[in-house]
């Protein structure tokens, strides 16, 4: 394993990897950590031809690059390799040359949080643990039972009661204990807190574990050689906590430090008008609580547990936030399905709909790369996805009313 310490991002102090702290180990400060590499002796280990030869095509063939042993035991369920499309009718209907989708609805548990999920279950092997937990909206929780039940540890799962009943379904069907909370995410996440602190269980809390972005990362990796190491103008992607736009950074960052790219992208991160603490942060330099009043739930984060990071993230990538509303997520949501036959629920097409009102707004051009990354399966929310279109048309089984029908919808013969 390549990785060196574990740095805090507020106070700097340095943490052997090899125990499980969390988070800095003064008390009084409290930081989140950060986990740094030797890229030196990763860069002599593999270079991106041989990297690009493997025959693995999940996230593990980044493993070099990842906070585990070499010979550690990992989940059953595959992760990553999931596909970059070139969506050239939807950038045509958008005004926009040279846009790009990727699909992380098709990881295993159909969302980018799988990438996390791995990376914990092989830390809690490793560590021992025979109980993982986590607080979450709801994909983090699907993720880690789907997980956790693979390899056959127990799962403790928190959720607030407004989670979307697809996702309750993964859980339940998954075999995990789950808890579903009658409060906001923030005090479903604190009690959580609590109890993982009782009971000595492995922490998947994405923001405070330090590990997750690690896995979260590999999404930029696979982005970047699907591109042929070359690297795009802009990267957008949803922001609730913050993890996922941190690893994206990282992942990029990490290619820098080895040598294999000459930049990082520009990072755009979105939030929904009704909960954008991390959007107002960006702006005022204060991080305030904000309502969670958004149909996007997996975005819904009224005190994100990682602004600090998605912020240097943005800001170093020399990238920017834009806000959009719900009724802009469902016309992105309809766009995707209709001009690239991707289905993605409301927080996983929030990138797509940041794109739109950045081009409006004029912060990116239509000459541009752009990639949205389009983090979760529209089946997991069928709900917000029958909000988003108008119902069929319902006849009696008769050829007439059927006529009727595609005459309104002009459809005649081809
Ligand atoms: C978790 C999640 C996000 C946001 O990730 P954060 O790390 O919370 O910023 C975006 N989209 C989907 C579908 C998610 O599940
Ligand atoms: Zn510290």
């Amino acid at each position: 394993m390549e990785v060196t310490q574990l740095r805090c991002i507020k106070c700097g102090r340095t943490h052997e990897p090899t125990t499980d702290v969390l988070t800095c180990s003064d008390r009084a400060c409290g930081g989140l950590l950060d986990v740094e590499y030797d890229y030196r002796s990763i860069a002599r280990t593999v270079d991106r031809d041989a990297l690009s030869a493997s025959s693995d095509r999940t996230m593990w063939r980044y493993g070099v690059f990842l906070p585990l042993g070499p010979d550690s035991r990992r989940p059953g369920l595959q992760v990553g390799g999931t596909p970059l499309y070139r969506t050239r009718h939807l950038g045509r209907a958008l005004g926009l040359d040279d846009l790009w989708v990727k699909d992380e609805g098709l990881n295993p548990t159909a969302s980018l949080k799988d990438r996390a999920s791995a990376v914990a279950v092989t830390r809690a092997f490793e560590g021992s643990f025979a109980t993982v937990a986590c607080a979450s909206t709801g994909n983090a929780a699907s993720s880690l039972a789907g997980y956790a039940a693979s390899a056959r540890l127990r799962c403790v799962i928190f959720v607030p009661s407004r989670a979307p009943e697809g996702k309750v379904a993964q859980l339940l069907i998954f075999g995990a204990t789950v808890i579903s909370v009658e409060g906001s995410y923030e005090q479903t996440f604190t009690l959580s807190e609590k109890a993982i602190e009782e009971h000595g269980w492995y922490n998947r809390n994405a923001a405070i574990n330090p590990y997750l972005i690690e896995g979260k990362k590999t999404v930029a990796f696979e982005l970047a050689e699907q591109l042929g190491w070359t690297v795009p103008d802009w990267v957008a992607v949803s922001v609730g906590d913050g993890c996922t736009i941190a690893g994206i950074y990282k992942g990029f960052r990490d290619l820098v430090q080895v040598g294999w790219l000459d930049r990082i992208p520009r990072l755009l991160g979105v939030q929904a008008e009704g909960c954008a603490p991390v959007v107002r942060a960006l702006g005022t330099g204060r991080l305030e609580p904000a309502d969670e009043d958004t149909l996007a739930d997996s975005i819904a984060v009224g005190k994100p547990r990682n602004p600090d990071k998605a912020i240097h993230a943005v800001r170093a990538s020399h990238g920017t936030m834009v806000t959009v509303s719900d009724d802009e997520i469902f016309e992105a949501m309809r766009l995707l399905g209709r001009y690239a036959g991707i289905f993605g629920e409301p927080a996983g097409v929030t990138g797509l709909a940041g794109v739109r009102r950045a081009f409006k707004g004029g912060l990116i051009a239509s000459g541009e790369r752009i990639i949205s990354i389009m983090t979760g399966n529209g089946l997991k929310d069928i709900a917000s996805g029958t909000r988003a279109v108008a119902p069929p048309a319902r006849i009696p089984p008769e050829y007439e009313a059927l006529e009727g029908v595609l005459r309104a919808a002009g459809i005649g013969r081809d």
